[in-house]
């Protein structure tokens, strides 16, 4: 039996191609499950290359129409999808509930936050602007404009089925890009239900098409391989961001990456402790501890060791788990077995290698892929948990003596996303911010993103920014005009 808490209006059981519902020529369907209770809320034409180079045909041809019109106008279309999201934000998050599983209020604080980027990026496009520059000569002007790439191919993954799209096509539309859309074959219904918005704030056909399919690697294969796409914006894994670069060495085309992270968590023995225990229950636990700036490693300075595991867990006893749509539930399942398997995986290594579970440490048995929020104490560098990303609400503390140590363990990681620490004295405070090698620092707090900041990593964790003023350059060329024999 399906129950499905939403309205057929944004339940299309098709991909978006050229301003048409369809299914191209898919033949087969793919369902969409409900990781909370394990139901089928939809099937979806599974589509793939055929229908992928379909979308680019049509995305290329849109393209010029849409960047010759005013900024302005792009500007009016998109900050009409920002309210039609608004509007609807109830209807959206319980969709988002429904194939996803965070928590109801969680749901509806994301569709807030991607609704965000649209409306900055609406803002943004009557902004990007170009330079002048002294030219060496009396009898030349030189002057930079500002174009956009061209289509734009994203892939996006499960964890954020609205926002990361909207960060990727909300400045891509903006700047007068179209859009090949792939959303993750977990949390397709959340895009379909965007681009039912975006249809109606009148998004001309062409502009933004959206790709349903189980078959990433058919469909990322065409978005990198078709000379018509000129950039590919991902977010997900360390290892596709790497097999999406290397489809796309042959043409150089360009790429901004959103990858794996594995975020430190310091807490030093001068920082509010209770600050610190509410910054880590908002990193940690947020999304069942799903989202890749997510504290993976927490380190404790020894003498407030004890003291901040046992409030840690004092909170970690307030949490109540199960389907998102119950009131008052703040943790959801993970998205599916996998993700259960590798937090069951990096639990039982740790505790074989001397860790203690303070609490949780195990699997909900039932239906849904539940997971309990877990505490693990006695954990070193031996162990899974301070080397590879867990995607679960498993919080590990490691124990460090002095700023020096704690810098290097912090910084021993191929990944360089968000890091966060917490701590009084200023000095100190300018020290580890400067010696963190991370895109992002949290500094007394454990929640640190919006649209108007620039979201990235260094090292492994990427390339190029999203949100933020810098975020429209990912989709922008710079042209150099010199004019000469004035
Ligand atoms: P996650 O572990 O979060 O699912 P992935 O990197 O596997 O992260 O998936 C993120 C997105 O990348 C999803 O939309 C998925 O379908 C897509 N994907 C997975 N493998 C490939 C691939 N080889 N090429 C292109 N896209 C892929």
């Amino acid at each position: 039996t399906k129950h499905v808490p939403f309205s057929s209006r944004f339940l299309r059981p098709a991909g978006y191609i050229n301003g048409a519902w369809t299914a191209g020529g898919a033949t087969k369907t793919f369902d969409v499950i409900n990781p909370a209770t394990g139901e089928v809320l939809a099937s979806l034409p599974d589509m793939g290359t055929t229908e992928t180079t379909a979308a680019i045909d049509a995305a290329y041809a849109a393209q010029v129409a849409w960047a010759a019109r005013p900024a302005k106008e792009r500007a009016v279309i998109l900050r009409k999808w920002f309210d039609l999201m608004v509007a609807n934000a109830d209807e959206l998050a319980a969709i988002l509930t429904a194939e996803m599983g965070k928590p109801l209020p969680e749901a509806r604080g994301e569709i807030l936050y991607a609704a965000s980027y649209v409306e900055w990026y609406a803002e943004e496009a009557k902004r990007i602007y170009g330079e002048t520059i002294p030219a060496p000569s009396n009898d030349k002007r030189m002057v930079v404009i500002k174009q956009p790439v061209g289509v734009v191919g994203t892939i996006t993954p499960w964890n954020f089925p609205a926002a990361m799209i909207a960060r990727k096509i909300a400045p891509a539309l903006a700047v007068g890009c179209t859009v090949v859309s792939k959303p993750a074959e977990q949390t397709p219904l959340t895009a379909i239900a965007l681009a039912v918005l975006a249809e109606e704030a009148g998004i001309p056909p062409g502009v933004l098409n959206i790709i349903v399919g189980i078959d990433g690697p058919a469909i990322g294969r065409e978005l990198c391989g078709n000379a018509k796409v000129r950039k590919i914006s991902f977010t997900g894994s360390t290892e596709v961001g790497r097999i999406l670069m290397r489809q796309c060495a042959d043409q150089i085309k360009k790429v901004s990456l959103e990858l794996g992270g594995n975020a430190p968590f310091i807490v030093f023995d001068d920082a509010d402790l209770d600050a610190a225990v509410e910054g880590a229950m908002a990193s940690k636990y947020r999304n069942a501890g799903q989202t890749c700036v997510c504290a993976n490693r927490i380190y404790v300075q020894s003498n407030v060791y004890d003291a901040f595991a046992a409030k840690l867990a004092a909170k970690v006893a307030e949490l109540s788990v199960g389907d998102g749509f119950k009131s008052g539930v703040t943790v959801g399942p993970l998205i599916d077995e996998q993700g259960v398997a590798k937090a069951e995986d990096h639990v039982r290594d740790a505790v074989s290698k001397g860790a203690r579970v303070v609490t949780g440490g195990k699997r909900i048995e039932g239906a849904g892929t539940f997971f309990a929020p877990t505490i693990l104490t006695g954990v070193d560098r031996s162990m899974k948990v301070a080397r590879e990303e867990t995607f679960g609400p498993v919080a590990p503390l490691f124990r460090f003596d002095t700023v020096e140590d704690v810098i290097a363990q912090a910084n021993d990681t191929e990944f360089g996303l968000a890091a966060y620490f917490f701590a009084g004295d200023l000095k100190k405070v300018w020290r580890v911010a400067e010696a963190l090698e991370y895109g992002m620092v949290g500094i007394n707090t454990g929640l640190m993103s919006a649209e108007t900041a620039p979201f990235g990593g260094i090292k492994q964790s990427g390339l190029g920014r999203e949100g933020s003023r810098h975020g429209a350059d990912d989709y922008l060329e710079m042209k150099y005009l010199c004019i000469g024999n004035l």
